[in-house]
């Protein structure tokens, strides 16, 4: 399988503001002055230059794209599933719009977490929903789908009437915790710990695990108390985690429905999981902010396994890290 992740963002799209790319590309030249005789070329400068300051962790809220790897014979370039229609659907369709002219794909899937703003808004302008000949299904455990979908393309938030929409939208309701194949992958709905309420899923494919955990607080951090939701986590190669709040701010902010690294990377060491990305930044968190989570995320790691090792026992390898807009994994 591959993951695009197309938005990272939770809450709100959150441009950055143009005086930092101002300051971001002052600071760069200032650094180009000091150090240009260090390279060869103006490539080799950029790359030397930490990722955080030339590049950016993304404004765009929740969608993640999920495709098969186009390795086996028996896998087409149009299986794939979309997650949540925040913002980052927006560019998705137009890439999906690029490759249908090649591939024919005129069918998408759309699987959606819960209805909060920030993974909904994306939706009215995902080009598919327009097209005569397209057709979109839209998948939630939630009943009120539909209801929501109607109310978002209604006058006078949005010009264009539901019944106007020139694609073909089909809902269907998905089983809490039941397994369902959906274009050629396995998907089990599980739930989080989110208001309203929200619900993950576990996406596997030919021995590959997928699990898709945001919007979600954490706050059934024990087996026990995860119940039968512990299975979304195990043995994943990929968990896409919430991780809105540094640990201080989750303290403060309980019950607001989201996570801190720390409490994913719990999960992830316990429940055997090969590699954790965390997500749903807060709108009013900067690259610099987001990179001084990691840090503390780091110190946290380098604790718990020292608190191990005294203990006599061994801290598994989980890969980790702050999820990117754009980035792409290959499982
Ligand atoms: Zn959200
Ligand atoms: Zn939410």
């Amino acid at each position: 399988m591959k993951v695009k992740l197309w938005g990272v963002r939770g809450s709100l799209p959150s441009p950055q503001h143009p005086d930092h790319f101002e300051s971001r590309l002052f600071q760069m030249l200032e650094r180009f002055d000091r150090e240009r005789h260090l390279h060869a070329d103006a490539r080799s400068f950029f790359e030397s230059i930490p990722i955080h300051h030339r590049t950016s962790f993304g404004g765009n809220t929740a969608c993640v794209e999920v495709r098969a790897n186009n390795g086996a014979s028996t896998e087409r370039a149009t299986d794939r599933l979309i997650i949540d229609a925040g913002s980052g659907l927006r560019a998705l369709g137009e890439s999906l719009m690029r490759d249908s002219k090649q591939t024919g794909e005129r069918e998408f899937h759309l699987l959606f977490t819960h209805f909060h703003w920030d993974h909904l808004i994306g939706l009215p302008f995902f080009t598919p929903v327009f097209l005569k000949g397209f057709t979109v299904h839209l998948y939630a455990v939630q009943p009120d789908l539909e209801d929501c979908v109607r109310t978002l393309f209604k006058k006078p938030f949005f010009p264009v009437p539901f019944e106007a929409l020139g694609g073909t939208l089909v809902f269907h309701r998905l089983e809490a915790r039941q397994p369902i194949m959906i274009n050629g992958f396995r998907v089990t709905p599980f739930e989080l710990d989110h208001p309203d309420p929200c619900w993950g899923y576990r996406i596997e494919r030919e021995g590959k695990v997928y699990a898709h955990c945001v919007d979600t607080e954490g706050s059934r951090v024990s087996r026990e108390d995860m119940g039968l939701d512990v299975a979304l986590y195990e043995n994943a190669d990929l968990v896409l985690f919430d991780a809105q709040y540094t640990m201080m701010e989750a303290a403060e902010k309980m019950n607001w429905g989201h996570s801190a690294a720390p409490i994913g990377l719990e999960i992830a060491l316990r429940e055997n999981v090969k590699k954790i990305l965390f997500a749903h930044h807060d709108p009013g968190a900067s690259d610099d902010k987001i990179v001084d989570a990691e840090r503390q995320t780091r110190e946290y790691l380098d604790a718990v396994s020292e608190q191990r090792r005294r203990a006599g026992k061994d801290t598994p390898v989980v890969e980790w890290g702050f999820a990117r807009e754009g980035e792409e994994l290959e499982l």
